[in-house]
């Protein structure tokens, strides 16, 4: 039975990535029985569900091991009834960014840099998310209201760089991905477009020949920066992408989000910036978690996170360590925090 069930959540290859991105798994029960996992044993929130759906593409559900509650995948998934505690000090908008949101779609925190959220939604939801309870249709701009972003960027010299999230980037097509680069490109004082994207991971199948493309003949540099929680994300066709991006000169970055019970010990970290590596990775920023509404049976103390960063820098390079950093609501930039 084990095997029947296997071949029906092995995603057929055939699929291209857009296919996958619109056979998501939605349904908590559907999950469980792809997962071999008693649902009687699984609880989930209804309440976590309507205000944040489950989704989660089937190439990433393949890396979640049978028959285990304790997934440290499925956790980042799952929408677990302790999203349903209430402690006021996690809110909607900890970062307070409505803010620092000149023109729709666009955040002008920091120093030379701006942050596009270029798509409404993402291929996966990260239930310790920060942007979950974020406005993506009210911030994803048509055609015509990209033009006052660009328009915003243009008249800014000292902008250099565009940071493209979301949502997920990558969740644009093809077409609409290249039509944004070029408008980008088009900016003479930009010199950098970086694009944080979880799609590279999670459907590995989105690095597309024509995305190649589009990133190896741009003037602007490109930077990649990635988004892994745990190794056992990595698998043969991630890495593949990473290899075609580092071919094309991309420079690839990973970020992490430190989350209790997913990988909040130094073995899961070291295997994690070690297994990415191997691939061209580096690690960038381990984030603490922010105050989100909803999030809070991820926090892990900033103590216990220092210890792990002290762990990290006995062990690893110094580049194989990622910088430990808070947002801070109202600071010009991420807060150092080891
Ligand atoms: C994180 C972030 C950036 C990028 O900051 P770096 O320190 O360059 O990684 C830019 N804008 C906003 C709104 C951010 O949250
Ligand atoms: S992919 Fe990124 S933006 Fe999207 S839900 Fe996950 S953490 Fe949030």
């Amino acid at each position: 039975m084990g095997n029947q069930v296997t071949s029906l959540i092995r995603s057929d290859r055939s699929l291209n990535w857009q296919d996958q991105l619109s056979d998501l798994i939605t349904d908590p029960e559907e999950l469980l029985s792809l997962l071999l996992l008693d649902p009687e044993t699984c609880p989930y929130s209804l309440e976590a569900l309507s205000q944040f759906p489950l989704k989660a593409p089937r190439p990433f559900v393949e890396r979640i091991e049978r028959g285990n509650w304790h997934d440290p995948l499925l956790k980042q998934i799952w929408p677990a009834q302790e999203e349903q505690s209430k402690t006021e000090s996690f809110v909607a908008d900890p970062l307070d960014e409505q803010n620092f949101n000149p023109v729709p779609g666009l955040l002008h925190k920091y120093q030379g840099r701006v942050l596009l959220t270029a798509a409404p939604h993402c291929a996966i939801h990260c239930r310790y998310c920060f942007r979950r309870h974020f406005d993506y249709q009210a911030n994803s701009p048509s055609r015509k209201q990209w033009d006052s972003a660009f328009s915003y960027i243009a008249e800014d010299s000292s902008i250099e760089e565009v940071i493209l999230s979301g949502g997920d980037p990558l969740a644009l097509s093809d077409r609409q991905f290249h039509w944004l680069m070029q408008q980008l490109a088009g900016i003479e004082h930009l010199t950098t477009v970086r694009i944080h994207t979880r799609l590279p991971i999670v459907i590995p199948k989105r690095v597309t020949a024509e995305l190649l493309q589009c990133l190896s003949e741009s003037r602007l540099r490109i930077v990649m920066v990635v988004h892994c929680n745990h190794a056992r994300e990595l698998d043969p066709a991630v890495a593949d992408g990473f290899s075609a991006l580092d071919a094309i000169g991309v420079t690839m970055l990973n970020q992490s989000v430190v989350l209790k019970d997913v990988n909040d010990n130094s073995e899961a970290l070291i295997n994690l910036n070690k297994a990415l590596f191997a691939h061209n990775v580096l690690p960038y920023y381990l984030h603490m978690p922010d105050q989100v509404a909803g999030t809070e049976h991820f926090m892990v103390s900033d103590q216990h996170a220092k210890a792990l960063i002290k762990t990290l820098h006995a062990t690893l390079p110094g580049y194989l360590v990622p910088r430990l950093v808070r947002e801070n609501p109202g600071e010009r930039g991420k807060t150092r925090i080891a």
